[in-house]
């Protein structure tokens, strides 16, 4: 059998060996978990080492106040509430990103309006949340999506004129900065998720940062049951829940943002590997960058797929040949948000929180947004822990790629 034989079609797979294993059990995070189990506090809302995380984290994202919660839902849930947004209220989220995003604006009985992405970054058209803002409007979340900061000079320019709140979404953007600034420090909040895929992981968790002292102490209180950093155990004055963080999780943290700036600076690398030896490729197409975006996050590496240039080959087929090579690649997001279940299936009634129940921007399922969807067409994406993987590492996906690129025609001719 020739070597050029797809591994999808029986031939021999291009790599076997494993990539870079996430999350990272290193070491220093079993030492300071032991730790934590023997230190005898396990979870508190002043807890040591949460105390401890919550200041270095918020400090080198070059916030005032950081605040470890649950998961990275409840962090941008919080800081909606602690601006006072609900019922009535309507936050502009983009049609590309994950569901929590826009959950967490329906968590707080507010309404997420999705806007489009822009064709170059994959994050919230600055035009598009102009077309979308209305009396009702209270706030935007960008997201940093795959750890590309969004427009922040044009968004919190927006805002500003408009009188907005910005929560910036930084669920996949851990360390990533925009002319030169950390992001998460652009808006009125920062939020970030610790969840099992996430750039910093602690299995499940999430952090907020803020430099508002008076809405800091309102998110601390939503985040402890109400409670006033001045009041008794048992006094609760505002509805909030039990959303900390524990000292295991920001034990684990801690590790991790040590080796931040290592990490962010091997992922930028890895992905530069891949640019290079993906762009040639017909029908592959690595995604720009802007000129201000000082440091990539990197949460995904994403390329566009182009069928065309594998004589036809459908985007899953492709996929599916360089998961057979080795290679752990995915399709991104398979629909525009507001086309899933949850939000087309939805009656949102529109009466009861006085909308205008013909108002188009509530349409969810049919809405047209045609940048959303020509990504979810196209992209591809590739996880973050790849790109820490060594030089040979990266080769082997660019060898795979090219192995599927010269031997399209026998997939396409296989089905
Ligand atoms: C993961 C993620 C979240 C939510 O984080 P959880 O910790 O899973 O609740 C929010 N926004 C984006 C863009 C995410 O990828």
């Amino acid at each position: 059998m020739s070597a050029d034989q797809l591994a999808l079609l029986g031939g021999v797979p291009v790599r076997t060996a494993p990539f870079p294993a996430w999350p990272p059990a290193t070491d220093e995070a079993v030492q300071a978990v032991a730790e934590v189990a023997k230190a005898g506090v396990w979870s508190d809302a002043e807890g040591p080492v949460k105390t401890r995380f919550e200041q270095e984290f918020a400090t080198y994202h070059g916030a005032r106040h950081g605040l470890g919660v649950c998961n990275g839902t409840i962090s941008l849930e919080i800081p909606l509430k602690a601006l006072g947004i609900g019922s009535g209220d309507e936050v502009i989220v983009p049609g590309y990103t994950f569901l929590a995003t826009a959950t967490a604006v329906l968590g707080v009985d507010a309404l997420p309006i999705f806007a489009d992405v822009d064709p170059d970054y994959v994050c919230l058209d600055p035009d598009a949340v102009e077309a979308a803002i209305t009396p009702r409007t209270r706030a935007i979340i960008p997201v940093h999506l795959a750890g590309h900061p969004a427009d922040m000079d044009r968004l919190n320019d927006l805002a500003a004129r408009h009188g907005l709140a910005v929560i910036e979404d930084a669920a996949h953007a851990h360390g990533a900065s925009w002319r030169g600034q950390r992001v998460g420090s652009f808006g009125t909040f920062g939020s970030w998720s610790f969840q099992a895929s996430k750039n910093m992981t602690s299995g499940e968790g999430g952090m907020l940062v803020t430099s508002d002292d008076a809405l800091a102490d309102l998110a601390w209180s939503f985040h402890h049951c109400g409670r006033s950093r001045d009041g008794q155990w048992y006094d609760h004055a505002i509805l909030g829940g039990n959303y900390r963080l524990t000292e295991f999780q920001s034990a684990i943290l801690l590790t991790q943002l040590a080796t931040l700036d290592d990490d962010l600076v091997r992922r930028e690398r890895g992905a530069a590997v891949l640019d290079a030896g993906l762009a040639p490729i017909e029908g592959l197409s690595p995604l720009a960058r802007d000129p201000r975006c000082t440091m990539h996050g990197y949460h995904l590496y994403q390329f566009r797929y182009d069928p065309a240039g594998f004589g036809g080959l459908p985007r899953e087929r492709f996929v599916a040949a360089l998961r057979a090579e080795g290679v752990p690649v995915s399709v991104g997001y398979g629909l525009p948000l507001d086309r899933q279940g949850v939000f087309a299936n939805r009656r949102f009634d529109l009466k009861a929180t006085g909308f205008d129940p013909s108002y188009a921007a509530t349409d969810y399922g049919s809405l047209d947004l045609p940048v959303t969807q020509r990504f979810c067409e196209e992209l591809v994406w590739i996880p973050q822990q790849v790109l820490l993987g060594s030089r040979a590492d990266l080769a082997d996906i660019v060898a795979a790629a090219e192995k599927v690129s010269a031997a399209a025609h026998t997939l396409v001719e296989a089905t």
